[in-house]
């Protein structure tokens, strides 16, 4: 239910675990306890339990994204270090990339040794860059 907060946190490099379909809350929280990770649910029920959980009450990403980045600050140099499909991180060059890129676009490439994906600057990225300068993730970016 949170795969597209999951995916925004990534790539701003926070290490983002996505549970497959099916998982209990009991092996989520000892996942998360054995990890020390946090965990984000839109379960207040299940956060009441785990005390380091952070409960997502918005269905609006935008939302969901200053709630969390509030609570965790995100370091402004961790972005797009993760990525957003699979949490690997990421590497550059475009050496063992498994995808089609744009070849103009070859010295900003990126790739994940985990699954072969591949990133590079763009539209796409830019995007993500605006919509977290708007949200003002990042406190510095001000003013810039
Ligand atoms: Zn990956």
């Amino acid at each position: 239910m949170l795969g597209r907060l999951a995916r925004y946190l990534r790539i701003m490099g926070y290490d983002t675990m996505y549970p497959n379909l099916g998982i209990s809350d009991t092996e989520l929280m000892e996942i998360s306890r054995k990890e020390e990770r946090i965990l984000l649910s839109r379960d207040k029920q299940l956060c009441g339990r785990y005390k380091k959980s952070i409960f997502i009450d918005s269905d609006k990403i935008d939302e969901q994204i200053k709630q969390v980045t509030t609570i965790e600050k995100p370091m402004r140099e961790l972005l797009f270090s993760r990525c957003a499909v699979c949490n690997g991180i990421l590497v550059k060059g475009a050496d063992n990339c498994r995808e089609e890129y744009d070849p103009r676009k070859k010295e900003s490439v990126y790739h994940c040794p985990d699954c072969g994906k591949c990133f590079w600057e763009g539209t796409h990225s830019q995007n993500i860059l605006t919509k977290l300068e708007s949200l003002k993730v990042y406190d510095e970016i001000k003013g810039e």
